[in-house]
């Protein structure tokens, strides 16, 4: 029999401890312990099991919201049948994460629609499920972001926030030609994150276009210095994914 004021002390602690599940889910517990049974270690044992179980799943929730992914993509839902230039394997491999721990960047390369976004988000997925801190950006927002913290004097907070992720996805490098300034900005993120974090990087140029991209051969070089040291680069090939099925119906709507 438990007495009311201890129970009542006991909920009180778990609120300040912040132990939620545990708070929520004593009543079912005691009973269960009850019917089982259970030694006292085993009450609380499993206890704090089921909170740490809860709290690593609302933590990946969390960041899996906070690392802004457009859509949520799977290595399951990818056809490597159809994306026949990356192998599954190698991908699988890659979904554990120890890129992430060897600061390694990820380079997808391809024409539109062959699944480098697609890669990209469902790598970030995996790496977030593994307890890593990710962000996804299209480069262009990005440039976006430099620009608006720079008239409001937060640059140097934007910075301290992007570092703050293990992993940072640069979407989209190349769609649309940078400004100097954007370049040299985005050299300095690259720069800081040189063997201290992981990038993945998706672009639709080759790498001998990245002069035409920064509007300067030199940043570009000095990008990609840093970017290709530690890398595994993706050559995606083929026809876009969106376009799947509409050439031979005569389609092409979009
Ligand atoms: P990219 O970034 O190379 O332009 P995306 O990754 O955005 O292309 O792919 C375009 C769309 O096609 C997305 O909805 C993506 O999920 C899908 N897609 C691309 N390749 C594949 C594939 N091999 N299997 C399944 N879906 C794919
Ligand atoms: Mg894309």
């Amino acid at each position: 029999m438990i007495d009311i004021e201890t129970y009542n002390c006991l909920i009180k602690a778990l609120t300040a401890l912040k132990l939620s599940y545990i708070r929520e889910n004593l009543d079912d517990y005691l009973k269960l312990a009850e019917a089982k049974n259970l030694s006292h270690l085993e009450v609380l044992f499993g206890l704090m099991q089921k909170e740490l179980k809860e709290r690593k799943q609302k933590r990946i929730q969390k960041r899996l919201k906070a690392a802004g992914f457009p859509q949520q993509k799977s290595l399951e839902a990818f056809d490597f049948n159809f994306q026949t230039s990356v192998k599954k394997q190698k991908l699988i491999n890659l979904a554990e994460g120890r890129w992430i721990e060897t600061k390694t960047n990820i380079i997808f390369l391809g024409p539109p629609g062959t699944g480098k976004t697609h890669l990209s988000i469902a790598l970030g997925i995996e790496a977030i499920k593994r307890g890593y801190k990710v962000y996804f950006i299209p480069v262009q927002e990005l440039v976006d972001r430099f620009y608006t913290s720079l008239a409001t004097g937060e640059i140097k907070k934007l910075f301290k926030k992007l570092l703050s992720y293990d992993c940072i996805i640069l979407d989209e490098i190349g769609y649309l030609p940078l400004d100097k300034k954007a370049a040299n900005y985005l050299f300095q993120l690259i720069s800081k994150c040189y063997e201290r974090k992981s990038l993945i990087v998706s672009s639709n140029k080759g790498f001998e276009q990245w002069g035409e991209i920064f509007s300067d051969g030199i940043i570009a070089t000095a990008i990609l210095d840093r970017l290709l040291h530690h890398s595994e680069i993706f050559l995606l090939r083929g026809e876009s994914y969106r376009m799947k099925g509409k050439m031979e119906k005569g389609g092409g709507e979009n």
